[in-house]
């Protein structure tokens, strides 16, 4: 689905990423550990495209999306990101948060369809071989009446439908962070990256959040995760691959990956976490 290749990425002098190569596949669940600063962050960001890469490609799903010539929104919509810090809309409900996105891109997309029939009848004036209309067949309340019909469903799914006319002000950091991956979720994305989901909670609410993701990884999700959830790791990842420096330093599935490390300085941060 996405293949990394030779991916860098430099801040001015500082070079952050230093070529990193990996192919993820529909339905893979990869881990990401590393030491703080060790470019984790901004791997995902180049993979979804919140930071240009200096260099190296990005293929997902057939179009190399480092090209700055391709239209990044139109990929972006079928990748999910989630933050260590939920970034939920606070002016706006749980529900909104959850059915804003897809509402609006819907409606972006129909708006889109009908300029362009507009042309087409009107290029057709003066055509004797008359194109083909773009066949429209909802309208923008029905595409905002589906977008809270699923949008409930999701927010019943994690048990927060009684939540939906609230702000996310009045929810707990665990209930803010299932918002905001079930809001990722209401985009149908082909994947979703999480950006250390569970740093930033309480501990007594990583378990619901952990729980939540391990329901979408049993439903087929492809996820990346950068996380220091060694449990999580190890039981729901199909690999974990390890960043130090800004390169990828080792890459297995987890059992390989945590009892027989090969690389030095693996070895030596998982002895100060284990
Ligand atoms: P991690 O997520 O593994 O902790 P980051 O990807 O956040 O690491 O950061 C890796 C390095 O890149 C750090 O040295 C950080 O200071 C630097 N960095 C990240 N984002 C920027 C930026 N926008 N401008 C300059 N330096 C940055
Ligand atoms: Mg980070």
């Amino acid at each position: 689905m996405i293949d990394v290749i030779n991916l860098r990425k430099s801040f001015g002098g500082l070079e952050v990423l230093k070529g990193i190569n990996i192919t993820i596949n529909k339905g893979d669940i990869v881990a990401v550990l590393g030491p703080s600063g060790s470019g984790k962050s901004t791997f995902l960001r180049c993979l979804n495209c919140m930071e240009d890469p200096t260099s190296g490609s990005i293929i997902f799903k057939g179009v190399d999306i480092a090209d700055m010539k391709v239209d990044i929104n139109v990929h972006r919509r079928h990748m999910g990101m989630v933050f260590q810090h939920f970034n939920l809309f606070n002016n706006k409900t749980v529900l909104q948060n959850v059915m804003m996105a897809p509402a609006y891109l819907r409606c972006k997309d129909l708006k889109k369809a009908k300029r362009k029939n507009r042309m087409i009848r009107f290029k057709n004036i003066f055509r004797s071989n008359k194109e083909e209309q773009i066949p429209i067949t909802t309208t923008k309340e029905e595409i905002k009446s589906e977008a809270k019909q699923q949008a409930l469903e999701l927010l019943k799914r994690i048990g927060l439908d009684d939540k939906a006319n609230v702000y996310p002000s009045t929810l707990s950091g665990g209930q803010k962070q299932r918002v905001a991956i079930i809001r990722s979720l209401a985009m149908n994305p082909d994947v979703i990256l999480f950006d250390e989901p569970t740093s930033a909670l309480d501990p007594e609410m990583v378990g619901e959040v952990l729980d939540l993701m391990k329901e979408l990884a049993k439903d087929g999700m492809t996820m990346v995760v950068v996380t220091h959830e060694m449990g999580f790791a190890r039981e729901v990842a199909s690999r974990v691959i390890f960043m130090d420096d800004g390169q990828i330093r080792e890459e297995a599935p987890p059992k390989e990956f945590f009892e027989h490390p090969k690389d030095e300085r693996l070895k030596e941060f998982l002895s100060k976490i284990l």
